[in-house]
């Protein structure tokens, strides 16, 4: 007999570790463990998400004919950490060997490492399927190259996957539609609803248990509407298909009040926990576009997220941990200001994005980028911070996908590996993009003053402050000939202004 434990985000029949087993014979794992649920205090409904979805799985399993162990969180036994419910399981079952699929994170992998050695059964660790290259493949493409280009990554996954492509050459002989993507919302938005899943009991009883045991943790548990199984995934993303992947190209970088989700998809949770695969996602996407229902720029733009970002922000991780966690390359040490937690700031577009995060556990990648991001890193937060705040903060967070979007991408904290420039910018960026300027108690047109918005003063204070490192980037030429343009005294007052609120910024 084998046993094959699974963790929580490997929920598919498709994994590597359960492709190969056999139901008659061997023994699956599945447990729910308080190391995993607290490690970092993660979004109630991101721990409803989790245990629905696997005790959902496991039925699955059962139903299928397979052997399946399942430890409940309040299993009397539960030893608590899913390296020692393996061992005591393993203990109690005598297996000839341990199979697992390789964890996402750098910590699990090094508790699996370890296993071996506290344990007499052999542990056979498999890559990861569910992937379109391995970490070992990245590293080799990485060190071919001086500087690791997104875009040159994400025509090498064109290539490898044949996905919009013709005779490899792109379809209609562009590879990138990025500057499509950038339009502000027009007044009569198409009002389509991302489908709600109704919970079932199972979800039901979860709901409770997590109510009971992580009432200390971020964001509401009410109004749980994901789904939790692949059937329901799938109808998810049918439904974006339908009604909002047309609209996703030109409006991707768009945000309003009101609708967190716009026209995104609102599936990385699915993909990353194992309930959609992210070839078959893209591969609909791709026969959308060639059966005409959706432009190139959605259809483009969508697939680049997966194959392109997706994978190339997972290759950065494993290259480059476990030290790229401790990058700080701006030496910032601020704290994280409560209002990531409580919404409770007088800038709305941080309130907005706080709010609909505590109520979703969701925010879309604009919001992440452009308004917590970009925040952070104009008032100087510490990066290490910031980086526990995503990690608990969303239903889709796992460290090998978050940390380089936040250390890398959003906090430009890792010295230019993951983003080529820092992702800056002043209140008029979020005022094109979105309608959060309107109903704000700060006005975006000003860079003085009490009521100007702070975006705009932090923006020119950290350009300022940041020259010597930034100055000679090619790509901050446009930020550093507008800065030279202005006066001396200009320049003070707004560092003044900066400093000014920076030292009050618990009560902005
Ligand atoms: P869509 O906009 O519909 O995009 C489709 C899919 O593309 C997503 O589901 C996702 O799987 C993939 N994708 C898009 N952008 C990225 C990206 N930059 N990196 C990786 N995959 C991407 N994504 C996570 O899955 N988990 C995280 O913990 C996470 N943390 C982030 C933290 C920060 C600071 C930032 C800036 C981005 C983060 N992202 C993370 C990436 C991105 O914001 C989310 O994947 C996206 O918002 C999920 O919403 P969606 O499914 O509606 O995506
Ligand atoms: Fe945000 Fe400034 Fe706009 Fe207010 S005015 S919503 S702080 S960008």
């Amino acid at each position: 007999m084998i046993l094959r434990p699974l963790y929580c985000d490997q929920l598919t029949l498709d994994i590597a570790s359960l492709k190969q087993a056999n139901p008659k014979r061997d023994v699956l794992l599945l447990a729910e463990v308080y190391k995993e649920a607290t490690y970092v205090k993660h979004h109630k409904k991101k721990l409803i998400f989790q245990f629905s979805a696997m005790r959902h799985f496991a039925q699955e399993l059962k139903s299928l004919g397979y052997r399946v162990i399942y430890i409940e969180l309040t299993d009397p036994e539960n030893s608590g950490t899913f390296k020692s419910e393996i061992e005591r399981i393993a203990k109690r079952l005598s297996p000839e060997k341990i199979v697992l699929t390789k964890p996402g994170e750098y910590r699990q992998l090094q508790d699996m490492l370890n296993l071996q050695e506290t344990i007499d059964i052999p542990v056979e660790l498999i890559e990861d399927n569910r992937f379109f290259i391995t970490p070992n493949e990245f590293k080799d493409w990485a060190s071919g190259h001086k500087q690791l280009l997104m875009e040159n990554f994400y025509r090498m996954m064109r290539k490898k996957t044949g996905l919009l492509m013709e005779n490899d050459q792109p379809i209609q002989g562009v590879w990138n539609l990025d500057k499509q993507n950038r339009k502000p919302l027009p007044k009569d938005l198409p009002n389509d609803k991302h489908l709600k899943i109704k919970p079932d009991t199972i979800t039901q009883n979860v709901i409770d248990i997590i109510d009971d045991n992580f009432s200390d943790h971020f964001g509401q548990s009410k109004e749980f509407s994901y789904a939790v199984t692949r059937e329901g995934a799938e109808k998810v993303f049918e439904q974006f298909l339908d009604h909002h992947l047309k609209f996703f190209g030109d409006y991707q970088d768009a945000m309003k009040e009101d609708n967190p989700f716009i026209f995104h998809s609102v599936i990385s949770l699915y993909l990353n926990a194992g309930l959609l695969n992210p070839l078959d996602v893209c591969k609909k996407v791709e026969r959308a576009f060639l059966d005409q229902k959706v432009p190139l720029n959605a259809a483009e733009g969508f697939i680049r997220q997966i194959i392109g970002w997706r994978e190339f922000i997972r290759g950065i991780y494993w290259t480059y941990m476990p030290s790229y966690v401790e990058n700080n390359a701006f030496s910032f040490n601020r704290k994280l200001p409560d209002f990531y937690w409580s919404s409770d700031t007088k800038m709305n577009c941080i309130r907005r994005v706080v709010k609909m995060t505590e109520i979703e556990a969701y925010s879309h990648h604009i919001q992440r980028l452009m308004v917590t991001g970009n925040f952070a890193l104009l008032a100087g937060i510490n990066p290490q911070e910031v980086h526990e705040w995503y990690l608990a903060v969303y239903a889709d967070a796992y460290e090998w996908v978050e940390l380089p979007n936040t250390i890398g991408m959003a906090l430009h904290a890792d010295g230019g590996i993951v983003g080529t420039k820092p992702y800056i910018s002043s209140g008029a960026y979020i005022h094109r993009m979105s309608d959060f300027c309107k109903n704000c108690y700060y006005n975006v047109k000003e860079k003085f003053g009490e009521k100007a918005c702070p975006f705009n003063s932090l923006y020119w204070n950290f350009l300022i402050t940041h020259e010597s490192k930034l100055k000679k980037n090619p790509r901050m030429k446009l930020p550093y000939l507008n800065l030279e343009r202005m006066e001396k005294s200009e320049k003070e007052r707004i560092q003044k202004q900066a400093k000014d609120f920076l030292k009050n910024i618990e009560n902005k």
